[in-house]
């Protein structure tokens, strides 16, 4: 599906297949594994170059200054349509820099909508100890937002679809509010994955995306990366490195490895959703279906105009309180009870019970995640073998 409104970069396929690779002189096909720790030098003047940045290099790995991590942070730069990228250890140091690196004590963050748990907890929790403050708005208080900018904010946080109530954010709204004040929109791309939108093309500043989920796509990697332009990465590059929050070498390779059927995986996950939500919004004992890709759904419109394609997320509401709920979950057979999501293989967890569990119950209750919310990760199977599953454990 294209969208004339954020259409994906030119040759999207091509892209995830050889955008970025490093042939090295052996001819490997692909960019080769350089899993070292460090890189030797014919002089100490051409170390020096390297040093000082005269002349390009490879000097030590945690510096993300290794052939491998580059060649997969050009690949996904290319992908997400930004300047560059910088991949992390963990989706969650990705987004821990960039708050770091661009809001200091007395500044203050925006938040809109539901994001994933540790997302919630580093802005409420963690960084209030550093005297970074966020105020947290619903995805409906868009219309708010201008009036809780003040000029301490520095940064408009948001996902699209969001976790796990997957309300639409509205990413070129946020955009046009957020620049007229100066502040930097930072959107968390892991639920649709650039297959499906591409929040830069629509003004965003920077993109996060927990490479753990669509972009790993197997659950055999954890990762994350920040894409954007030059100038806003070289402000995060010190804090990734003095954190020592790189993505080891192995991992990036294995990344890169995975990027290369990106396209495949998820338009596929897409289609499958979009038949497993059509089910579900049948079924007599779901209350509600979350699903961008179902005309019925409130976010719809607004997904319609910014995405290529609505993602392979859903939840659900089960007509039943926690406990039946949870029985429901136990009674699937070919989706797996796991936190994460965005792999080949199909998940399912209840949020109350693992990405939400930390919140109370007042955030809960605000925020849409109740008792009976059941969130799928659909994955590659066949739609009618994962249709068959909740069939028979919906009952
Ligand atoms: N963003 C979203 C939307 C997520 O779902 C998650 C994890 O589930 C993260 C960020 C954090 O990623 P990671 O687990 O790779 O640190």
């Amino acid at each position: 599906m294209q969208n004339e409104n954020n259409p994906a970069p030119n040759g999207f396929a091509t892209l995830c297949i050889h955008g970025g690779e490093h042939r090295d002189v052996q001819g490997g096909i692909h960019t080769p594994l350089y899993n070292h720790s460090t890189f030797g030098f014919p002089s100490t003047k051409a170390l020096l170059d390297v040093v000082d940045g005269l002349a390009s290099g490879n000097l030590y790995t945690r510096y993300g200054m290794n052939p491998t991590i580059r060649a997969t942070e050009r690949k996904l730069a290319l992908l997400e349509g930004g300047e560059g990228a910088l991949v992390f250890s963990s989706g969650m140091a990705a987004e821990a820099a960039v708050f770091l690196a661009h809001c200091k004590t007395g500044d203050h963050i925006v938040c809109i909508g539901d994001v994933y748990g540790g997302t919630f907890e580093l802005l409420q929790q963690n960084l209030p100890n550093l005297g970074i403050q966020t105020t947290f708005l619903l995805g409906n208080e868009i219309d708010r937002l201008s009036s809780v900018l003040t000029d301490r904010t520095r940064i408009v946080f948001f996902e699209t679809p969001t976790n796990p109530t997957m309300e639409v954010i509205d990413i070129a709204a946020v955009v046009k509010i957020a620049k007229a004040a100066g502040v930097l929109t930072v959107v968390d791309n892991t639920f649709a994955s650039p297959v499906n939108q591409s929040p830069l093309q629509l003004g965003a500043d920077l993109v996060v995306q927990s490479t753990t989920k669509y972009l790993g796509g197997h659950s055999d990697l954890t990762g994350g990366v920040v894409i954007g332009p030059q100038e806003m990465l070289n402000v995060i590059w010190p804090w990734r490195k003095n954190l020592g929050q790189i993505m080891a070498p192995e991992v990036a390779f294995l990344l890169a490895r995975s990027l290369r059927t990106l396209v495949v995986r998820v338009r596929q996950q897409n289609h499958n959703a979009q038949a497993v939500a059509q089910f579900l919004s049948k079924h007599p004992k779901v209350k509600q279906v979350n699903y961008p890709g179902l005309p019925t759904f409130a976010g719809h419109a607004v997904a319609a105009k910014q995405m290529r394609g609505f993602g392979g997320m859903i939840s659900f509401v089960y007509d039943g309180d926690a406990a039946a709920t949870a029985a429901v979950v136990d009674r699937l057979r070919l989706f797996t009870i796991a936190a994460s999501l965005g792999g080949v293989e199909s998940l399912v967890t209840q949020p109350i019970t693992t990405t939400h569990h930390g919140l109370t119950a007042q955030e809960r209750q605000q925020r849409g995640i109740v008792d009976g919310l059941v969130r799928l990760s659909i994955g590659l199977e066949e739609a009618d073998d994962l249709i068959a599953d909740l069939k028979q454990a919906l009952g």
